[in-house]
């Protein structure tokens, strides 16, 4: 098999967002879940895999050493292209990682020049003179100053840039970009035999991207959100529609949840209304020793086959806190993790085909329990939030990794009840 880009993301929210945004411009994409190794097998027939890594607040050095490994796993699998993905906020910090990281791979892959984008035009994310804006503010006027993790405090992307690398920086403005792909093509030339080696390309639109794609498609290391990846997925010769995906028409139907992010509670309230059969785990209890597995797989035992049922510890904020008062933060989460993860196990060994993971830690749970480490992406049931396809054990499976505040308040109803 040769892939035609390797993508690496600092992120697992991020690596679905990316590998659905190669998808729509028609790759055949993989997602495979933390650093590959030697046994870690990709779907036949891909175009392009995104290895999703949890790199984005991690030390420098483990942030570099992870993505160096994952580079080179992709090479082996023929990767000419690297593309790295991260927040199209440009969430870092001045020690990283989006620097760091840039530079390793460029320096492994004896790249003169790397083009930066960040741009995500349907999220209002845009970059106008190297500045980057969201929703038309700049970045530093923008709630993101006040990141809990890393506040953005400066909109320049050079200015952020050049804090986290010694090398130089500088801009290919929108004028450039709208005059086309040779021209942006000559500045980067220019910018490289001045000694430039971080390039920040101005975007306002999906039109902008896909020049930009077209113009970078010989760079052997790029770097920004998924909409620059998916104007770069253009560029690429496609095979035609993708190969049919394996939909299973056979088995039942399970939400899993343990996000308990506002659109999360909406999406279980919109399920739970109308008498869809729900469960709500009990972490307490199951702290306390009860075997809540075991009661939650009697109860999914009685459901009638047909209907698709919903199994969640999520909470409200208040019942949250009452549960990591007692417990601490910690404990809680490795509780409902456990949970979670041995439930959907159960639940596949049991003939469950097409499963919904909310929640991003929880998705991580689910699939390290299921032992899935790749991904087939299908099709979006709602922006950034595709079906996937994996082989467990006992079966093929359709998974639908939803981290917090994405897909619409009815996705649950309408993922799964909806026939393909
Ligand atoms: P999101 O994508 O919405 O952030 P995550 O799965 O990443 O969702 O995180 C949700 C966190 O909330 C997890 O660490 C999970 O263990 C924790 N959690 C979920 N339900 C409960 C609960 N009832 N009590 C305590 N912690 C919970």
């Amino acid at each position: 098999m040769t892939l035609r880009i390797g993508c690496i993301a600092d992120d697992f929210t991020g690596g679905t967002d990316v590998a659905a945004a190669l998808r729509r411009a028609g790759l055949r994409t993989a997602l495979v879940f933390g650093v590959p190794d030697d046994t870690t097998a990709l779907p036949a027939g891909c175009d392009a895999a995104v290895i999703a890594l949890k790199s984005r607040s991690t030390p420098a050095a483990e942030a570099v050493a992870d993505s160096l490994a994952a580079q080179h796993w992709l090479w082996g699998k023929g990767a000419a292209q690297i593309y790295f993905k991260y927040c199209s906020t440009f969430d870092s910090t001045p020690q990283g990682n989006i620097g760091p990281v840039t530079d390793a791979l460029m320096d492994a892959a004896g790249a003169g020049v790397v083009v930066h984008c960040p741009a995500s035009p349907p999220n209002g994310r845009t970059v106008y003179q190297g500045h980057l804006l969201v929703d038309g503010q700049l970045l530093s006027d923008s709630p993101l100053r006040h990141h809990p993790l890393n506040p953005m405090t400066d909109s320049s992307l050079s200015r952020l840039l050049t804090a986290q690398t010694r090398h130089r920086a500088a801009v290919v403005d929108w004028s450039t970009v709208r005059r086309g792909v040779d021209a942006v093509r000559e500045a980067l030339l220019a910018h490289e035999q001045a000694g430039v080696r971080h390039v920040i390309a101005d975007a306002l639109t999906d039109e902008d991207l896909a020049v930009l794609g077209a113009a970078i498609r010989e760079l052997p290391v790029v770097a920004g959100a998924a909409g620059l990846a998916e104007g770069l997925g253009h560029a690429y010769p496609t095979t035609g529609p993708a190969t049919a995906e394996p939909w299973p028409d056979e088995g039942r139907a399970a939400v899993l949840a343990g996000s308990c992010s506002a659109r999360t509670l909406e999406q279980i309230d919109r399920f739970h209304t109308g008498g869809r059969p729900s469960l709500h785990l009990d972490v307490l209890a199951a702290a306390g020793g009860r075997d809540v597995t075991a009661e939650a797989l009697a109860w999914y035992d009685e459901q009638d086959p047909a209907a698709p049922v919903l199994i969640h510890a999520s909470a409200s904020p208040e019942a949250l806190h009452t549960v990591q008062d007692r417990l601490g933060v910690a404990e809680a989460a490795a509780q409902v993790e456990e949970l979670l993860g041995t439930l959907a196990s159960r639940l596949v060994e049991r003939g469950v085909r097409r499963l919904l993971v909310a929640g991003g830690e929880t998705s991580g749970a689910v699939t390290t329990a299921l032992g899935v480490r790749a991904v087939l992406v299908g099709e979006e049931a709602d922006p950034g939030v595709p079906w996937t396809y994996a082989t467990t054990e006992h079966g093929d499976l359709a998974l639908m990794l939803k981290s917090g505040n994405f897909g619409a308040p009815d996705l649950f109803v309408r993922a799964l009840t909806s026939a393909k």
